[in-house]
């Protein structure tokens, strides 16, 4: 079993073994395909966590244990204040503990369901937060591969969290994996090629249409008119709302076919859509 340090602010809480009865199991605040995460307490320091709860019966039934396994390793090594921490991790007989940073905030995918769109300010903070997570895992070699509104959690500050790492990959070479959500595949993806970073670079250009616009750019009923809209990079911006051109001009250099000519993390940051609009805090509590 890993064991990594439980931490609060000026204290460091190093275990070699974690099990449930370390914890006041409190309410349930979600379920998801393999189990159920509950907000808790670790009874000794106090520090509230998320407990995701995963049967190894469900594991066995979806074949899911290496997609866990990596989203363990992976998810484990990473601190990023736009990255959900995974502190420890524990197992009995029949199940498998993860102990998570609590996102108090809200699903980024019911926000937007609520909102519709989002606002400039609200949007560009969340693709600034969201460029700085993905630099800080590509300079650990981390690909996501999956960066969609349901892997998005908020803090309770409106922070974005990266949640689910599920699909990454850590690795320097090419992969071939055609994995993540239709809707937000590259089309080096699409087209089962070798990819790169560069497919994340692609994904923050489909987020950032999405959160402006309500829908994903190349959405269609059919899935292979998806395919297609992806590939031919069939990009149209409707009348209404209103966005302004810079928002479009970062979409449009984030939405390129060749991966190589996609904007860098470090050029989107420079963009000037996002040195006027995004709260350099990356909380969006306050805003409309
Ligand atoms: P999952 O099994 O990861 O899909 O999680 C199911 C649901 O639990 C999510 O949709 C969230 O609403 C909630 N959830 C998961 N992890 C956390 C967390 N660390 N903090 C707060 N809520 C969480």
């Amino acid at each position: 079993m890993a064991a990594p340090s439980l931490s609060q602010e000026g204290r460091e809480n190093q275990r070699e073994e974690w099990s449930l009865e370390d914890f006041e199991i409190g309410k349930l605040i979600g379920a998801g395909k393999f189990g159920k995460v509950y907000l808790a307490r670790e009874k000794e320091s106090g520090f509230i966590v998320a407990l995701k709860i995963i049967f190894k019966e469900k594991l066995d039934k979806y074949q899911y244990h290496n997609h866990l396994r990596r989203e363990i390793e992976i998810q484990g090594s990473l601190e990023h204040p736009n990255v959900l921490r995974l502190y420890a991790w524990f197992h009995d007989e029949t199940r498998i503990c993860l102990v998570l940073e609590y996102a108090a905030g809200r699903e980024l995918y019911k926000l937007l369901q609520d909102l519709k769109c989002f606002s400039e300010k609200r949007a560009s903070t969340y693709i600034a937060s969201l460029t700085k997570a993905l630099a800080y895992l590509h300079e650990k070699q981390v690909i996501h591969r999956d960066i969609k509104p349901e892997n998005l959690l908020l803090d309770s500050e409106g922070r974005l969290k990266i949640a689910d790492f599920g699909w990454a990959v850590q690795s320097s070479a090419k992969r071939h994996t055609m994995c993540g959500t239709i809707d937000y595949l590259a089309p080096e993806m699409v087209e089962k090629k070798a990819h790169d970073y560069a497919v994340d670079n692609w994904t923050l250009g489909v987020l950032c249409y999405e959160f402006l616009y309500g829908v994903p750019p190349f959405e269609e009923e059919d899935q292979g008119n998806t395919f297609r809209r992806i590939m031919k990079v069939d990009l149209k911006f409707p009348a209404t709302p209103y966005i302004s051109t810079e928002a479009k001009d970062l979409i449009s250099k984030l939405l390129v076919k060749d991966s190589s000519q996609r904007l860098s993390l470090q050029k989107i940051l420079e963009h000037p859509w996002i040195l006027k609009h995004a709260d350099p805090s990356g909380s969006c509590n306050a805003m409309v």
